[in-house]
């Protein structure tokens, strides 16, 4: 039977159709009601005998529906809507935008058969459909059927379409809700795991709760993380729940290969319900594993902005959601900074543990005091070389047991405050025995947080022993050694003038005595004249001397040396007379040293000048040499006392106290020493005097 619908009575029952709906729609806001009412009062209004809607996302894809079949409502299937969408009435109508009417289902293209009611021999016959929009914005359509064929008029499509209008407007609102609230899930979610996953700084157990939130969200058969190693930059199974992961723990996977790879790559999640139609899924880990994957959720974990490794969740026990990405990408979100912290704690933890065993395991005492020098910890050597426990050391003020050196530390340790290392040597009283010679290290440093001093204590006594042994025999060498020396020296002067002059052979012998003599002789002046100059003492006895004559009588006591290696000496005495107030057998003594180094790190063959030219107000002194030369690296350390080179020392012996000897000679006159030289091309060594003031005036 028709509808009666009449001119008249048209406007009327529509009006009241039209608030009949908005007052019914008025009141519900859960989309699924909202859906079954709009179905129901069409149904009602229209007669029809079946209907469905379905809502749509703003990308037009289907999210959810109501069927209404025979009077009750059935199962929306929203997916196999997709078809009807595709190809039928409702896609027709999605696509134009408009209402449509079929008048008979048989002979309108627009009409797929079976399309809702599975095509029973009573099957619609009319069809009437509309599109649900507000303003411009599609949020649905609408389909009313009947068996009968030209049931449904034209007014019938504009009355759906009137329904159509005020439903578009409650289940937009209705979607919006649902789409809150799923949004407010999430965060619950979220704010769930992260309680959970921040509450500890273990690295292990940051992991297992990471897994352990992601399977309670998805009900999920199996979830791994992987965390991309540094060195090679492949992704490794770090963590995993499920039945294989004992066997992919430790697995790699390069950044590229699979899901997860992919998504490390990219840097962003991916769902898959089915991952077999999916070519980015990687089977090989299956076929190795025996499991089987069927849907697969990833997403990456990120600290600092910087993709750290991938989460993964697969087969979850109802289809993943579309919010699943969502929740997965916040998660590894939250998993990459507790993964950075837990790290960065481990690192701290192993630092701290490195420090300790560095402390106890110190050859040297180390003892941490706070900034009033309070005793705090020692270490196993600290308490040895003391003498005391650690508990009573832990009593005592570190001034107590040694000598503190106020100057150096400032008073109340005041020059300690800043980061500068302050070192002094001092003596130790322990708690038995003798005094011990120490040396002192002693410096801020941070624990925990906190202001401490750190003070290394250096056993020095063997040191000073050796020392002081060494200075014994050097004023030995001085004292014992010199009056007989020149002793020896006039003695042998004196018989060089007694013998007769036919007698060669006797005279070589004397002189032969005599040059070595003088070695000697000059040797231990050095000798003294180091430990003098060292101590600080000045240049006593400067006298205005010729240099060109000093320069003469060095290279005399040189050219025997020379002669003997076939080294060619030149001396190139400047024109003028040069005068300088120095200590002459000092000076004379600088040059013979310079030039016999010279001679002893030179080949056979080479040639030595000893050249002397006025600069300004000073006079360079130079002994240039064809030699092995000096490697760059020793230059510098070269003027330190027991200092020898790497190359060339293997030619010669030597003690490496020359050049010392020299240095402080020539800055004891107010001069400066220095060198310039190149491998196998040779050495000069220049130093300057000030001359001599009448001279200088000039
Ligand atoms: P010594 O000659 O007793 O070793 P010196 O202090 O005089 O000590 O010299 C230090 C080192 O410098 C020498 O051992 C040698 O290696 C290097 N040296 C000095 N003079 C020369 C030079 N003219 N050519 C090359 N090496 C030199």
């Amino acid at each position: 039977m028709k509808p009666p619908i009449t001119e008249s009575s048209d406007t009327l029952a529509n009006l009241r159709l039209i608030f009949d709906i908005s007052r019914e729609l008025a009141t519900a806001f859960d989309l699924r009601t909202v859906l079954t009412r709009v179905l129901f009062l069409s149904l009602r209004n229209v007669q029809g005998s079946s209907g469905a809607i379905i809502v749509l996302d703003d990308n037009g894809r289907p999210v959810d529906s109501a069927i209404i079949h025979g009077g009750n409502v059935q199962d929306g299937n929203t997916q196999r809507l997709q078809a009807t969408l595709e190809g039928g009435l409702a896609g027709w109508v999605v696509r134009n935008r408009v209402a449509a009417l079929v008048t008979d289902t048989a002979e309108d293209e627009r009409w797929i058969k079976r399309q809702y009611d599975g095509g029973s021999p009573g099957g619609p016959g009319s069809s009437v459909s509309a599109p649900l929009l507000v303003r411009d914005r599609l949020v649905g359509v609408i389909t009313l059927t009947h068996p009968e064929k030209r049931f449904f008029t034209i007014e019938h499509q504009a009355l759906v379409q009137a329904i159509a209008d005020q439903a578009a407007i409650a289940v937009l609102n209705a979607r919006l809700l649902e789409e809150s609230q799923r949004r407010a899930n999430v965060m619950t979610a979220l704010a769930e795991s992260a309680a959970s996953i921040n509450a500890t700084l273990d690295s292990e157990e940051v992991l297992n709760r990471i897994l352990e939130q992601i399977s309670q969200v998805f009900q999920a058969e199996a979830v791994s993380l992987l965390l991309i190693e540094p060195g090679t930059q492949d992704l490794v199974f770090q963590a995993a729940t499920g039945s294989k992961r004992h066997e992919i723990l430790g697995q790699r996977i390069p950044i590229g290969q699979g899901v997860v790879g992919w998504v490390a790559e990219q840097g962003e999640g991916l769902v898959l319900q089915d991952v077999q139609k999916d070519n980015r899924f990687y089977a090989e880990m299956d076929k190795a594993t025996g499991y089987k994957t069927k849907a697969l959720a990833a997403a990456p974990i990120r600290a600092k902005g910087k993709i750290i490794g991938v989460l993964e969740a697969l087969n979850p026990a109802v289809p993943f959601q579309n919010d699943a990405l969502l929740v997965l990408e916040g998660i590894g979100n939250l998993a990459g900074s507790a993964i950075d912290h837990a790290q960065l704690f481990d690192q701290v933890a192993a630092a701290r543990a490195r420090y300790l065993e560095l402390f106890e395991d110190s050859f040297d005492p180390i003892f941490i005091t706070d900034q009033d020098g309070k005793i705090l910890e020692v270490n196993r050597r600290g308490e040895e070389f003391t003498g005391f426990s650690e508990s009573s050391l832990q009593k005592m003020n570190i001034y107590q047991f040694h000598k503190v050196d106020w100057q150096a530390v400032g008073k109340e340790f005041e020059a300690l405050r800043g980061d500068a290392p302050v070192s002094y040597e001092s003596h130790l009283h322990p708690g038995e025995g003798e005094e011990v010679a120490i040396e002192v290290h002693v410096r801020h440093v941070t624990i925990d947080g906190l202001d401490r001093l750190q003070w290394l204590i250096r056993d020095v006594s063997e040191q000073k022993k050796l020392e002081k042994l060494r200075e014994d025999l050097m004023s030995m060498i001085y004292h014992d050694l010199r009056s007989p020396l020149s002793n020896v020296i006039s003695s042998l002067d004196l018989i060089a003038a007694m013998l007769p002059p036919e007698d060669g052979s006797l005279s070589t012998l004397i002189e032969i005595a005599l040059r070595s003599t003088e070695r000697v002789q000059r040797l231990s002046s050095s000798l003294l004249d180091t430990a003098r100059l060292e101590a600080g003492q000045k240049i006593g006895n400067q006298q205005p001397v010729n240099l060109n004559s000093l320069m003469a009588e060095a290279t005399e006591a040189v050219s025997h040396a020379a002669e003997a290696k076939g080294i060619g000496l030149t001396a190139r005495a400047p024109k003028q007379e040069i005068t300088v107030k120095v200590d002459a057998d000092m000076i004379r003594r600088v040059m013979i040293n310079l030039m016999e180094n010279a001679v002893k790190y030179s080949p056979e063959g080479a040639s030595v000048t000893l050249s002397a030219r006025v600069k300004g107000k000073q006079v360079q002194v130079a002994v240039a040499d064809t030699g092995k030369g000096i490697p760059p690296e020793d230059q510098e350390r070269i003027f330190e006392k027991y200092t020898r080179a790497r190359i060339g020392a293997g030619m010669a012996k030597g003690l490496g106290l020359g050049l010392a000897f020299c240095k402080l000679a020539v800055e004891g006159h107010g001069g400066k020493i220095w060198l310039e030289s190149e491998l196998d091309k040779g050495s000069t060594f220049t130093f300057s005097l000030p001359l001599a003031e009448a001279q200088a005036a000039e």
